[in-house]
C-alpha cells in the first residue's frame, strides 16, 4: 500500500537561484522566489546583488551567510555544479581508455556519423553534459566547457561554495538555454528567444519576456526588483535558475538521457523531444558503437 503523500505543514516554499559572475567586476546575484499556497501566488521575494553589499568583505561569505539563514526547497546555480569526469580520475595517463560511461559517450562523439571528425574531446576540461547541451538541443548553443576559459573561474568558485552548503538540495540549470525554451513557450519567436542576452536587443526582449512570465505565472515583482531583473543579466539569470527549481518540484523538467543520470541539471520539459530525436538520428542502434 502506497501511503498518501503528506501535506507540507508550510504554507510557502522558497527557491533560490544563484548567478555568479566571473571577470573583474563582481556582478553576482541571488534571487529568491517564494510560492505561497493559500492563495497560490509566486513572489520575487529577495534579490541580493554583490553590488548591494555595503561593508567591504568577501562577497562569497556575504552570499553563503544569506543562504545559511534560509531553508529553501532548492538552490539552483546557473553555472556548472559538477567537475569534468576525468579532471581527477584514475585514467589521467590515458584518457582514451577511461571506463566511465559518460566519458565513453563523450569520446565517441568525435566519430559522429556523416560529419567531419571533431576536435578530440577533453574529458578533463569538458563534461559530457557540456557537449550534450551544445549539440543535442533545438539550437546550436555555445555553452563551453566546465573547466574551459569562460567557465573555469566560476566552476571552481561554485566548488568552493559546495564545501559550505552540505545538506542543501543543489542543482544547476543552463539559463541561457532555459531562457530560449521558456521564451518560446511564452510566445516569443525564434530570434527573439535567441537574443534575450544580446547587447543591443536584450533589454527590450527581457522586458517582453518578463511581462509574459508575470501574466502566465501570476508572478509578483516589486517595481524596483522588476527593473533590476530587466537591466542586469545576472539578476535575470538568477530569477530563471530559481524558477527552474519551482518547475522541477512540479515535475515540469526534462529527464536527462541515461549517460547523464548522475548530473543534477534542470532543463525545461520541452528539451526532451529535441534531444530524443537527435540522439536517435546519431545513434540509431542506441549507444553509438561504431
Ligand atoms: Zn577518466
Amino acid at each position: 500500500v502506497i501511503p498518501e503523500p503528506s501535506r507540507s505543514p508550510l504554507s510557502s516554499q522558497s527557491f533560490i537561484g544563484v548567478s555568479l559572475s566571473g571577470g573583474r567586476q563582481e556582478r553576482s546575484v541571488i534571487c529568491e522566489l517564494v510560492e505561497y499556497e493559500y492563495p497560490r501566488r509566486l513572489v520575487l521575494y529577495t534579490l541580493l546583488s554583490a553590488q548591494d553589499q555595503v561593508e567591504l568583505g568577501s562577497p562569497d561569505e556575504f552570499f553563503i551567510d544569506f543562504l545559511k539563514r534560509k531553508s529553501p526547497q532548492m538552490i539552483v546555480f546557473d553555472s556548472p555544479l559538477s567537475l569534468p569526469s576525468c579532471f581527477q580520475c584514475h585514467c589521467l595517463t590515458a584518457v582514451s581508455s577511461c571506463s566511465k560511461p559518460e566519458v565513453r559517450w563523450l569520446l565517441a562523439q568525435q566519430w559522429e556519423k556523416h560529419k567531419k571528425p571533431r576536435r578530440y574531446p577533453t574529458p578533463y576540461t569538458q563534461r559530457a553534459l557540456d557537449f550534450f547541451l551544445e549539440n543535442y538541443l533545438a539550437e546550436k548553443f555555445e555553452y563551453g566547457h566546465a573547466l574551459g576559459s569562460n567557465w573555469a573561474p566560476i566552476t571552481v568558485r561554485v566548488q568552493t561554495w559546495l564545501r559550505f552548503l552540505g545538506g542543501y538540495p543543489l542543482f544547476e540549470s543552463p539559463v541561457k538555454i532555459v531562457a530560449y525554451y521558456l521564451g518560446r513557450s511564452f510566445g516569443l519567436n525564434r530570434l527573439q528567444a535567441l537574443n534575450l542576452f544580446s547587447s543591443t536587443q536584450g533589454l527590450e526582449l527581457r522586458q517582453v519576456f518578463l511581462e509574459k512570465m508575470q501574466s502566465r505565472m501570476d508572478l509578483f515583482f516589486y517595481e524596483r526588483d522588476l527593473l533590476v531583473v530587466q537591466k542586469e543579466p545576472h539578476a535575470f539569470q538568477a530569477l530563471l535558475a530559481a524558477y527552474m527549481g519551482l518547475l522541477s518540484l512540479r515535475n515540469q523538467v526534462a529527464k536527462l538521457p541515461n549517460f547523464l543520470a548522475h548530473e543534477k541539471c534542470l532543463l525545461p520539459k520541452a528539451c526532451e523531444q529535441d534531444y530524443v530525436t537527435r540522439l536517435e538520428i546519431v545513434h540509431p542502434q542506441g549507444e553509438g558503437n561504431d
